[in-house]
C-alpha cells in the first residue's frame, strides 16, 4: 500500500485506502474512477443576520459521494475546519460505512465552516434554516437524508425538519437524529456508543484478554464517548481516563463514573475532577491501558505518537482518528484497530431504523431497536473478522474490502459499466 504522509489531505488519505482496496479486489479501472469520484458537490453561501444586526456569511457544503446502493446518507458538521476536502472525505467514509453494515443507503456529508460556540441559539437556528433552503433541491426523504455530527444535535435536526417541511410539507424522514417528540427513534442517542461497545465485546469474545479486568482510556466526552463510558460494564472494565477539548483526567484505578458526570454537570468540563490527575489529550493517547477509544476528533494518532501507544486494541469511535502512516505503525506492532467504518456505524444503523419508522409512520420500542442494532453490527463484525482471517488482512483492510466490493457490485448492476 502507498501510504500518504500525515500532511496529505483527509480526502487523499481516505482515497489511498480505496485505491489499495480496488487493487486488492482487482477492480476494473473505469469502475474505480466512478467509485473514486464524488457524484455531486454543492457549495453554498450561508448568510446569517446576527443578533447585533450585522450580517455574516459562512460557507456550507453538501457532498453526495456515491448513491449506487440507495439514497445518500450522512451527517452535517458545524466546525471551522469542515472545508470541502474534509466533507468530501467524510462523505466517502459514509459510502463505505453504509455498505459495510449493509443498510440501503449511499454516502454523503454536509458541513458549515462555523464554530457553533460563537453563535447564539437564535443565530444557529437562522443559520440552519438558511443552509437547508440552499441545499433543499438536493436532499429529500428518498434522495439524501442528513443527520447530526460534530457541532450539531437533535435540536439542529428539528430546525432542519421544520425548514424543509415549510417548503415541502411535513417530512419527518428528511433527517435522522431528531428529538423523540418529532419522530426520532428510541435508542438513537446511544446508538453510536452502543455499537462501539458491541463490536469491542465481540472482539473480546474472540480474543480473550489475559486479565479479568480491562483498562480503557477514552478520548472525548461528547455523545459517543459518554455512551461508551456508560455502557462498558463496571464488572469488567475500568475506565481510567477521559478528556474533552480542555484536557483530560487519569486515575489508574478507574474513574468514579457517577461522580464524574456530576462534576461535568457542575463545571462544564471533565478537567478539575477531584478523583483523578490532570493529563493532556496527547498524554491520554500514550497511557498504559488495554484499550484506547479515540471518540472526539480526527488525526489524533499519527506518525509522531503511534509507536508510543500502549493499548493492544484501538477502537475508532471517532471518524478517521488514525492517520494511514500511524495505522501501518500500529499494525506492525501488533496493535489491533477496529476501524471507524465498523466501530462507529451504530449511529447510521439506528438512523436507518429511525428513517424506516418515519416512512412507515410506525414506532418500535427500544428493545427492538437495540436487538436489531446488535444483529446488524455483529454481522458486519463477523464479515470483517472472517475476511481478515481468510486473506491475511488487517481489520481495516478487510472492512474496506467488504464495503468496496458491495458498492462496486451495485454500481455494475445499475449498468454504469
Ligand atoms: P460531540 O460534539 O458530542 O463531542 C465531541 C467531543 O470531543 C467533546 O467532548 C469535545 O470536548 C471533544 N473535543 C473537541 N475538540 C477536541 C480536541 N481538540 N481534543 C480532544 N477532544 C476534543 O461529538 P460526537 O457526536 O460525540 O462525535 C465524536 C466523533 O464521533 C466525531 O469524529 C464524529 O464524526 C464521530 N461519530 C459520531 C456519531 C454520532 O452518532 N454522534 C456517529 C458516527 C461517528
Amino acid at each position: 500500500m502507498i501510504i500518504p504522509p500525515d500532511e496529505s489531505t483527509a480526502f487523499e488519505q481516505v482515497t489511498s485506502l480505496f485505491d489499495w482496496t480496488a487493487r486488492h479486489l482487482g477492480l476494473d479501472e473505469g469502475l474505480c474512477e466512478i467509485l473514486r469520484t464524488p457524484w455531486r458537490e454543492l457549495t453554498v453561501a450561508v448568510p446569517v443576520r446576527l443578533d447585533n444586526g450585522q450580517v455574516k456569511t459562512y460557507t456550507g457544503y453538501r457532498i453526495q459521494y456515491n448513491g449506487a446502493r440507495g439514497p445518500y446518507k450522512g451527517g452535517v458538521r458545524y466546525h471551522p475546519a469542515a472545508d470541502i476536502d474534509e466533507v468530501r472525505a467524510l462523505a466517502a467514509l459514509m459510502t463505505w460505512k453504509t455498505a459495510l453494515v449493509d443498510v440501503p443507503y449511499g454516502g454523503a456529508k454536509g458541513g458549515v465552516q462555523v464554530n457553533p460556540r460563537d453563535l447564539s441559539e437564535s443565530e444557529l437556528n437562522r443559520l440552519t434554516r438558511r443552509y437547508v433552503q440552499s441545499i433543499a433541491h438536493l436532499i429529500g426523504e428518498r434522495r439524501d437524508i442528513p443527520a447530526p455530527d460534530l457541532g450539531t444535535n437533535a435540536q439542529t435536526m428539528a430546525w432542519m425538519m421544520d425548514a424543509y417541511g415549510a417548503m415541502n410539507g411535513h417530512t419527518p424522514g428528511i433527517v435522522t437524529g431528531k428529538p423523540l417528540e418529532l419522530g426520532g427513534s428510541l435508542g438513537r442517542d446511544a446508538a453510536t456508543g452502543r455499537g462501539a461497545v458491541y463490536v469491542l465485546e465481540s472482539l473480546l469474545e474472540d480474543r480473550k484478554p489475559k486479565t479479568d479486568r480491562v483498562k480503557v482510556a477514552i478520548q472525548g466526552f461528547g455523545n459517543v464517548a459518554t455512551w461508551v463510558l456508560r455502557l462498558l460494564s463496571p464488572d469488567r472494565f475500568d475506565v481510567v481516563a477521559v478528556s474533552d477539548s480542555r484536557g483530560g483526567i487519569y486515575n489508574s484505578a478507574g474513574l468514579g463514573v457517577d461522580a464524574l458526570f456530576a462534576h461535568r454537570q457542575e463545571a462544564g468540563t471533565v478537567t478539575g475532577f477531584a478523583g483523578a490527575d490532570s493529563i493532556t489529550n496527547e498524554e491520554l493517547i500514550e497511557l498504559p491501558c488495554d484499550i484506547l477509544v479515540p471518540a472526539a476528533i480526527e488525526n489524533v494518532i499519527t506518525q509522531a505518537n503511534a509507536a508510543k501507544v500502549k493499548a493492544g486494541i484501538v477502537v475508532e469511535a471517532a471518524n478517521h482518528p488514525v492517520t494511514p502512516s500511524a495505522d501501518a505503525i500500529l499494525s506492525d506492532r501488533g496493535v489491533l484497530t477496529l476501524p471507524d467504518i465498523l466501530a462507529n456505524a451504530g449511529g447510521v444503523i439506528v438512523s436507518y431504523f429511525e428513517w424506516a419508522q418515519n416512512v412507515q409512520q410506525f414506532r418500535v420500542d427500544e428493545d427492538r431497536v437495540n436487538t436489531e442494532l446488535t444483529r446488524t453490527i455483529t454481522t458486519a463484525y463477523e464479515a470483517v473478522r472472517d475476511r481478515a482471517a481468510a486473506e491475511g488482512l488487517t481489520f481495516r483492510q478487510a472492512a474496506f474490502a467488504v464495503a468496496v466490493a458491495r458498492v462496486a457490485r451495485a454500481t455494475e448492476l445499475r449498468g454504469f459499466v
